[in-house]
């Protein structure tokens, strides 16, 4: 069967009351954008309560069912055939036309599901279920009817055309892009965070990203992997600005000057100021790590107060109540876990004490802090202006 067209059902942003449009309209503007980079190109529109797309030539039907199932706020994807209504008897040609298209092997039950959208129609549902169930008999010997849990269920709409449809492939679910305003996502080259990043996405919120990364310590390859996840999660999440933050002369001033066992804290708190700071200038909204309560030292309770302090808007744990093993099923289910595991270093592990506090005293802290002198709010700004912009696509 050579499918040309798509319905989409969309689940949450069908209850969004008067607002409905709004999520709507972003849904069709998300699809129309992905489907463009599709040979062949496609017509994406809404017509009551409904999203279809249509391709306009020859296209691959495998890429675009690849594209429709990255796209959040599509629920299911109906490669569908959409006929004019010519009549009854015509109706009944072109569904016998196909099931014998769709189905090769015609040894399966099935039902018939008739929709009158159209109620000027001149038959009722029921009979339309009947009479093509007859029809798909009479033509197909093999098949049966199984009207409580049959292989094949057919719908058959009809509104001002007719659309055939027996497939429903599931999409992501979430919210579509651009509905929640953007957050800046600290991601790392690590399993969690491009996690965390792909969750926060799927609510609808357009993500940015900050890495930080500390040469010659750290890598080129450390970095291009940072880049490559968030070209995967931009997969999903559409365009990823990515915001690489030379850190190593924040790092080294703080390896130089505060107590070893309170490096890690220290840093974390540099990375969230920074990132903090890029993330106004950008209008977002919130931070975004992919922390997890007890994972490592510096993720315990106290370790995340202590980081929250130095920061004003809301940051964002998604992970944060996650075992790593759910974390892991669903880096593999997205795509991120084989880049995630490659060996590179990262500037976390790097300068790194043998005994991090695991509590962190926030009065403590600031004492170390205090004794930064004053060059640090140098090396922040400086951090801060040569970042380098990378956009992930
Ligand atoms: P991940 O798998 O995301 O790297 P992790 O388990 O390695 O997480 P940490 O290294 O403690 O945990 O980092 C916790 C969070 O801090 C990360 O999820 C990420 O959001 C942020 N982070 C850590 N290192 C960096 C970095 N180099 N650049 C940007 N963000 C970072
Ligand atoms: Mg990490």
């Amino acid at each position: 069967m050579n499918y040309k067209s798509f319905l989409i059902k969309y689940a949450e942003i069908g209850v969004k009351g008067k607002n409905r449009y709004l999520f709507e309209d972003a849904l069709v503007k998300q699809i129309n954008m992905r489907l463009k980079r599709i040979d062949g190109g496609f017509h994406v529109w809404k017509e009551s309560g409904r999203i279809y797309a249509e391709a306009s030539e020859r296209f691959d039907y495998d890429e675009a069912m690849d594209t429709l199932s990255r796209i959040f706020g599509v629920a299911g994807i109906c490669p569908m055939v959409q006929i004019e209504d010519k009549g009854y008897e015509d109706l009944k040609e072109q569904v016998v036309r196909y099931i014998d298209e769709a189905y090769e092997d015609k040894n399966f039950t099935f039902k018939v599901v008739a929709k009158r959208g159209n109620k000027q129609y001149p038959v009722i549902s029921d009979q339309i279920n009947r009479d093509l169930g007859e029809v798909i008999l009479n033509a197909f010997p093999e098949t049966r009817v199984d009207v409580h849990n049959p292989d094949v269920l057919l719908h058959v709409e009809i509104r001002h055309k007719i659309n055939l449809f027996s497939q429903i492939i599931p999409g992501p679910g979430g919210m579509p892009i651009g509905t929640a305003g953007k957050a800046m996502v600290l991601l790392s080259g690590g399993i969690d965070s491009p996690v965390a990043a792909w969750m926060i996405a799927k609510r609808g919120v357009i993500i940015e990203a900050v890495y930080f990364h500390a040469p010659p310590y750290t890598s080129e390859r450390a970095k291009r992997k940072v880049e490559d996840l968030a070209k995967i999660v931009a997969r999903y999440a559409g365009p990823v600005k990515l915001h690489i933050v030379n850190f190593t002369d924040i790092q080294l001033k703080i390896y130089d000057e505060c107590p070893h066992d309170e490096l890690t804290i220290i840093m974390r708190r540099y990375m969230m100021r920074i990132a903090e700071e890029i993330a106004k200038e950008r209008d977002c909204l919130a931070l975004v790590t992919g922390e997890s309560i007890g994972q490592v030292a510096s993720q315990t309770m106290q370790s995340m107060a202590v980081t929250n302090e130095v920061c004003t808007l809301p940051v964002m744990r998604p992970l944060v109540a996650f075992d790593k093993q759910d974390i892991v099923d669903i880096s593999l289910k997205i795509g991120t876990y084989e880049t995630s595991v490659l060996p590179y270093e990262d500037c976390c592990t790097i300068f790194v004490a043998k005994h991090p506090v695991t509590k962190p005293s926030l009065k403590h802290i600031q004492n170390s802090e205090a004794k930064l002198d004053s060059q640090m709010e140098e090396l922040v700004k400086k951090a801060v202006e040569t970042r380098e912009v990378v956009r992930c696509i």
